[in-house]
């Protein structure tokens, strides 16, 4: 039995495995759900399943049961729901009584993976290793993969990796940008700074999203922030939070918290929502180790993302009109984890001749949520269908968003439903209308 397992509350005797050592959901956290449901009506997985251990408060059940020791903490059910809930945290940001799913469930994961290897199942292990330990640690790998990608891209070989069995990883990536934006310690000086702006440059985006990159730049610099991109820095570790792999996050963290401390930048900003919510929660992070607690606090206060960045600035007016019907998709991690929800609404509708048009379930996660298209492809399908409908809806020629994967899962989405539409972050509209 696991030393730190509680006694059960009814004296009934324990299952063998509980929560232990660092890392584990609190009592004090899932103890907080009164139980109401309210969640249940913004679950992407409940509303797919209406089954009640398919939501928010049949998953926190689970885990209490488990740090209850009522519920074995390797059993495949835990296992299994608490790998297809999408971490979107769209139940934290309606729920009355303040619970803090993510640390529910990011805990959780890592309790499950440190029990068992075989908690999670081998294919998500492979994916996980694969990314987050060899291909996101080194960036000479990633600029070599990207490379490839293009060349296949380009040349239509893609067609061909189903014969390595990535069939769904060619289906679902982002195309590769012509010439890259990598963290190189560049320096954009502003005309007249009143600032200096550190921009956060990621794993994915400097390869499949320079054009974004470039965009955020002149836009910071319109606003009179220089902007540094220091080669130091590197990737954010949210998916390492969400695959429940706490150390290696920690790891990666420290690099970025280093980068910026060295950088003398005023704010640190991020256009990718999901890294922006994990950069913010830097805090959370290293909230038990006394060495690095204070640093990394300091650090979270300081990150923004650019549509909070670009909202509070006294930009002039766009020059340019961009005569089309646009849709906004809200990243969960922006929406929900970040209560960001009208900055990027205000800078579209600054843009001469844009209408912006609702859709419905416009903060419903699109299904990509990190690697969870990859992960879990079934779930992730039906709410990438849903989405691309809503979109349809509209009649929207553009979809706006904020994070590279949701642009890359609904341009994936929009692709294979035959539709038109194009998908762009905010900042791009905006530098376009800017001209
Ligand atoms: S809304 Fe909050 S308190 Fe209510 S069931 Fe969901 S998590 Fe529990
Ligand atoms: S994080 Fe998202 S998928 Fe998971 S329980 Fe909450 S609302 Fe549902």
């Amino acid at each position: 039995m696991t030393e730190d397992a509680p006694a059960r509350p009814d004296g009934a005797e324990r299952v063998d495995a509980s929560f232990s050592g660092a890392d584990r959901p609190s009592a004090t956290i899932y103890d907080t759900c009164i139980r109401c449901g309210l969640c249940l009506p913004s679950c992407p997985t409940y509303l797919e399943t209406m089954t009640e251990t398919s939501g928010p408060r049949g998953r926190i059940s689970l885990i209490k049961a488990v740090g209850e020791s009522r519920l074995d903490l390797r059993s495949a059910g835990f296992a299994e729901q608490m790998w297809q809930c999408l971490d979107c945290r769209a139940c934290e940001a309606v729920c009355p009584s303040g619970v803090r799913y993510g640390q529910l469930v990011e805990t959780a994961r890592t309790q499950i993976r440190r029990a068992v290897a075989s908690g999670e199942p081998p294919r998500k292990r492979a994916i996980r290793r694969l990314l987050l330990h060899t291909l996101f640690l080194r960036p000479r790998l990633m600029r070599t993969v990207a490379n490839l990608l293009r060349f296949a891209q380009r040349t239509h070989l893609i067609a061909l990796a189903g014969l390595a069995g990535l069939a769904r990883a060619a289906k679902l990536a982002p195309r590769v940008s012509r010439s890259f934006f990598v963290a190189a310690d560049q320096c954009f000086e502003a005309p007249t700074p009143q600032g200096v702006a550190f921009l956060h440059a990621g794993c994915i985006m400097p390869y499949a999203f320079a054009q974004v990159h470039r965009a955020t730049v002149r836009m910071l610099q319109r606003g009179g922030l220089s902007v540094r991109v220091p080669r130091a820095q590197g990737c954010c570790g949210a998916i390492a939070v969400h695959a429940g792999d706490m150390d290696f996050a920690r790891r990666l963290a420290k690099r970025n918290i280093e980068a910026f401390e060295a950088s003398g930048a005023d704010v640190y900003v991020v256009n990718a929502a999901g890294c922006g919510s994990a950069l913010k929660e830097y805090r959370e992070l290293f909230a038990d180790d006394e060495s690095w607690a204070d640093r990394a606090a300091t650090f979270s206060k300081r990150v923004r993302d650019v549509t909070e960045v670009l909202d509070a600035l006294e930009l002039p007016e766009p020059s340019r009109s961009i005569d089309a019907t646009v849709t906004y998709q809200a990243p969960c991690h922006l929406v929900h984890a970040q209560r960001i929800a009208n900055a990027p609404r205000r800078l579209l509708r600054r843009i001469p001749g844009l209408r912006l048009v609702e859709m419905s379930e416009s903060a419903l996660c699109c299904g990509s949520a990190g690697i969870y298209n990859l992960t879990e492809p079934e779930m992730a399908d039906r709410l990438q269908r849903r989405k691309v409908d809503a979109i349809r809806a509209t009649h929207a020629t553009i979809v706006a968003t904020a994070n590279p994967g949701c642009a890359a899962q609904v341009a994936a989405g929009l692709r294979a439903a035959g539709t038109v539409a194009t998908v762009k972050h905010v900042v791009e509209l905006l530098d376009e209308a800017y001209g």
